[in-house]
């Protein structure tokens, strides 16, 4: 299939390409002009999950992966499951925090790795990336070691939880990690700027996996299948959606599930304070602020990049605008509804809780809820402890790098410096 820059129709790209470039000219995103339609998403929801990852996923790279290696590589990014626990009558979380660091990044992180690899070329690329917390453990668990990659990891210092950096800040290796004096827009805006320098881009090899790469929606693509698959029969009927939102890769997912066949009724958008989203669905005034930061650190995002995919598929009709609503959530009230899931048997993190907040509040009784369990609640211990009361032991993945030295390095928001230590990698 190919993938066409969203601010440059002229530049038509093959997904290997768009994996390997991952933003077009002008910082453009490459999306598939057409999302296909699947005819047969009963059989599809009968298959076993790595056939069915298979069946969707081929209609994206087909091009570019035969189908044993596709079948490859599927078996070694969904090597954990995404697990639909029932919270109440009508409500269920979908954990995706069953992967090696605990998030639902691990899905995408490992797609767009093992695809890389089954690319493999004698010339070394860099990836670099901005994480708001759990993207920079889940792209370095996945390309540690891998030869001829280098990685490079741009998080705002101080804001984001002490585990959640451990997780990637202890590797080394062909792990970089830089903290910046900044948040995590200012982190984004450096890699974006970076994309900009053409001499910069072709001397180190420049990539970026941030979820402006296709590769990692697309991997996300296959758990909201998956999820509505391990739904009873007797409640596919009018299944609604909360995705707790920041960059908005994980709600696009959603919407382009559901526009390949996928019969979600409904979805709601749930963000922290930083509401740009919640705030332009209802009065279609695209204002972003200053970013704030909250205990859900992870969707501290206030210019969200993956919005013009979204919008890209509400303007050519292929998903209709209606079926999206968005809410912001405060801190009190997350702390609250991390409470109250807390007092229905269901221990949850402060992301999730902003998602099941969003989805409590909206859903009619004829309607079946899902919300998506982005990160597992030990990776957000402190807040979730204090908030609870409580004490969560360490999942053994999180305990062998609480211990170890953190290697990052330190630069201001400064594009130069950047440049200067990009130039400078061996
Ligand atoms: C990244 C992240 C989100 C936000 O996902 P987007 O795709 O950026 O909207 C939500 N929760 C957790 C735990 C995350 O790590």
């Amino acid at each position: 299939m190919k993938l066409y820059n969203l601010k440059d129709e002229a530049q038509v790209v093959d997904f290997e390409t768009a994996v390997k470039t991952g933003l077009g000219r002008n910082q453009g995103l490459f999306f598939p002009k057409e999302i296909p339609t699947l005819s047969n998403i009963d059989e599809l929801l009968e298959l076993d999950v790595h056939q069915r990852n298979f069946q969707i996923l081929k209609n994206f790279v087909s091009e570019n992966i035969d189908d044993s290696s596709l079948k490859q590589i599927i078996d070694q990014t969904f090597a954990f499951p995404s697990q639909l626990e029932k919270v109440s009558e009508n409500e269920f979380c979908l954990e995706l925090f069953h992967g090696p660091t605990l998030a639902f990044k691990d899905f995408g992180a490992n797609f767009m790795a093992n695809c890389l690899k089954s690319f493999a070329e004698d010339k070394p690329i860099t990836i670099l990336t901005a994480t708001s917390g759990d993207t920079g453990a889940a792209v370095a668990h996945a390309f540690h070691g891998l030869e001829n990659i280098r990685v490079v990891i741009l998080f705002p210092k101080g804001k984001i939880s002490e585990l959640q950096q451990k997780m990637f800040t202890t590797l080394g290796d062909n792990i970089h990690t830089i903290a910046v004096e900044g948040s995590f827009d200012d982190c984004q805006q450096l890699v974006k700027q970076s994309f900009d320098q053409t001499e910069l881009v072709e001397k180190v090899g420049l990539n970026s996996a941030n979820s402006i790469n296709i590769s990692r929606l697309l991997a996300q693509v296959c758990y909201y299948f998956d999820g509505f698959a391990q739904l009873p029969e007797e409640k596919r009927e009018q299944v609604v959606v909360a995705v707790p939102s920041g960059n908005f890769g994980n709600l696009c997912a959603g919407i382009i599930a559901k526009t390949l066949g996928l019969p979600i009724k409904r979805f709601i958008a749930s963000t922290n304070l930083n509401d740009t989203v919640p705030r332009y669905l209802q009065t279609g005034e695209w204002s972003p602020k200053e970013t704030i930061a909250t205990i859900s650190n992870a969707m501290d995002v206030s210019k969200p990049n993956n919005w013009p995919r979204i919008e890209y598929l509400m303007e050519t009709d292929q998903f209709d605008s209606n079926l999206l609503t968005g809410g912001a959530v405060n801190e009190e009230q997350t702390a609250e509804t991390l409470k109250a899931l807390y007092q229905q048997g269901y221990t949850s993190e402060p992301h999730a809780a902003v998602a099941y907040k969003g989805l409590h509040d909206s859903l009619q009784q004829d309607e079946t809820g899902i919300f998506l369990g982005t990160a597992h609640p030990a990776k957000f211990k402190s807040t979730v402890e204090e908030i609870l009361a409580i004490e969560l032991p360490l999942p053994k993945a999180l305990a062998d790098c609480s211990e170890k030295k953190d290697l990052s390095h330190q630069t201001s928001a400064d594009f130069g410096e950047l440049a200067k230590f990009l130039y400078d990698l061996k």
